[in-house]
């Protein structure tokens, strides 16, 4: 079970700004800037994609709703619906993409659960592959190649388009 969580534990940082330490939300930010800056792979009317700028693996991204809130039972239907199919039609560029073994899908809601942005929700997609956990605990966090995200941000949002 340990591992299977294990990735909620990777913090999305932004590196434009800590949210932390300022009143500012990497989330409510990311989507005033460029979409090729920022890693967005879509925008819907209610949620974005973003690709994980500290993926757990490649091909880890987040879908989040513009809107500013932080408990997943506040979620509105309307951004739910579109929610779930961003998620959906994600998942499936994934599977096309990476042919990953499974899939983490999930939310973390609090600190205490692994929420490395926690005033602003967010669901985690992050294709896995058995074995993948023994790379991640020997390199952590640190292992992002810039190139890789590029190039992982190029084929994502060719099936947005
Ligand atoms: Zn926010």
């Amino acid at each position: 079970m340990d591992h299977l969580w294990t990735p909620w534990r990777y913090h999305y940082i932004s590196g434009l700004s800590d949210s932390e330490t300022t009143d500012r939300c990497v989330f409510c930010d990311i989507p005033r800037g460029v979409d090729e800056e920022q890693l967005i792979i879509t925008r819907g009317r209610y949620n974005y994609i973003v690709l994980n700028r500290f993926p757990y693996t490649s091909g880890h991204s987040l879908v989040v709703p513009f809107r500013h809130f932080a408990a997943f039972h506040d979620i509105r239907p309307s951004e739910w619906n579109e929610l779930g199919e961003l998620s959906q039609r994600l998942q499936q560029a994934l599977a096309e993409t990476y042919h990953p073994e499974g899939f983490n899908i999930g939310w973390n809601q609090g600190k205490c659960a692994g929420a490395g942005v926690a005033d602003h929700i967010h669901l985690h997609l992050v294709p896995r592959w058995m074995g993948d956990t023994n790379l991640v605990g020997v390199l952590g966090e640190t292992r992002i190649i810039p190139e890789e995200l590029t190039s992982t941000y190029e084929k994502l949002r060719r099936f947005f388009t």
